[in-house]
């Protein structure tokens, strides 16, 4: 049977940043099936399709959007290998991402620990391979199913297909909407975590003098210095860090090196990845408050906007450009939004 549809939904009550449009209509799935039925509905009807999970990283223009929403709920956890070293394990698109975390640490798996407390669904961890604190989904994913609403079947996708980046892949940049993810496929390691750390990360073990890692430790650590940096965003309407950290080439970084002696950055492969928090701060929106907008910047994390009593998407929109602007006229770095803009 289809899921109940909703219509003229506001899609500001399905972001966290709390701001957009309208959808026609709306929908929750809770099974594969239903993501086939709702699929072939809305092509009945010629209607867009967008699925989300929580909408943790997603920015939703003004306009309203002609189509269908899906909200992936879609339930399960599963062990499906497991050796000496290693588990294999299955997780459906619509489990809550930390609770994923903690089942998997509970059971001292690691790979996920680093990724403690993100928000959001598991579907939505592929799209732009969330990271933290070091660690990456990609390096533990293995594939993830989808429903391919272009072939209009479901299709395994190995990790190579999915051209992970540095938060991006695939289904950000040229598939956009085109794959409703309904599981994910991740090997675990049976290891305990290893040095060296980020410093934030390892000030914490220093401080509270802990020398032996396990997933739980780390997963403690990130528990309690995430927080005190990023707002949690059922308290403050945010989407997390707006700017993706620039990655730039030697020669480049040479050139603002010189003109910059107190950049903050970090080597990346044969290249340079440049603090954007910094870029941000020094372009002058430490602890900001927009008066026009109603935006402003978080005081403990420049990098995450936050909708102190924006209106519309729209002065959101404003209050970025004039960040990427005076970043640019000032360093020459064009930032990257990370959320993605929808529709
Ligand atoms: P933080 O520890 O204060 O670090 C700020 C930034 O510095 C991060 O962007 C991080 O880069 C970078 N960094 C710190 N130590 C580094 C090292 N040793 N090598 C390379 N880069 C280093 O971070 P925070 O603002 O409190 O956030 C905590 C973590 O959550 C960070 O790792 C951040 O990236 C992550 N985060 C991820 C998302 C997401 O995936 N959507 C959203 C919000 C925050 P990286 O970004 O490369 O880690």
């Amino acid at each position: 049977m289809l899921p109940e549809i909703h219509d003229n939904v506001s899609l500001a009550d399905h972001s966290t940043m709390r701001l957009g449009g309208h959808a026609k209509q709306l929908a929750k799935v809770r099974t594969e099936a239903e993501v086939k039925q709702l699929v072939d509905w809305a092509k009945h009807q010629n209607l867009p399709i967008i699925m989300i999970g929580e909408g943790s990283n997603i920015v939703w223009q003004d306009e309203d959007f002609d189509g269908l929403i899906i909200v992936n709920r879609i339930p399960g956890k599963k062990l499906l290998k497991e050796d000496a070293k290693s588990v294999t394990v299955e997780i459906s698109s619509g489990e809550y991402w930390d609770e994923v975390v903690a089942w998997t640490v509970k059971r001292g798996w690691s790979g996920l620990e680093f990724l403690s407390l993100i928000p959001g669904y598991a579907g939505a961890a592929p799209v732009q391979n969330i990271g933290a604190y070091g660690g990456e989904l990609s390096n533990v994913f293995v594939e993830l199913e989808a429903y391919d609403t272009r072939k209009r079947e479901f299709v395994k996708l190995k990790k190579k297909d999915c051209r992970f980046g540095y938060r991006t892949s695939r289904f950000k940049t040229t598939d956009k909407r085109r794959f409703l993810i309904t599981s994910l496929k991740l090997k675990l390691s049976k290891s305990n975590p290893k040095p060296p750390f980020y410093e934030a990360l390892q000030d914490y073990f220093t401080e509270h003098k802990i020398k032996h890692f396990t997933p739980l430790t780390i997963r403690e650590a990130v528990m309690s210095i995430r927080p005190i940096k990023l707002p949690d965003p059922s308290n403050v309407a945010n989407n997390g860090s707006f700017f993706i950290n620039p990655i730039i080439s030697k020669a480049e970084f040479q050139k603002l090196f010189a003109k910059f002696l107190d950049l903050k950055y970090w080597p990346h492969g044969n290249k340079v990845k440049l603090s954007a928090a910094w870029l941000v701060e020094q372009a002058g929106f430490k602890d900001y408050h927009d008066k026009v907008t109603g935006m402003g910047t978080w005081p403990n994390q420049c990098l995450v906007l936050v909708n102190e009593n924006a209106k519309s998407s729209d002065d959101l929109i404003v209050f970025k450009n004039k960040i990427v602007k005076a970043v640019h006229d000032k360093f020459g770095i064009i930032l990257e939004q990370e959320p993605e803009l929808l529709p």
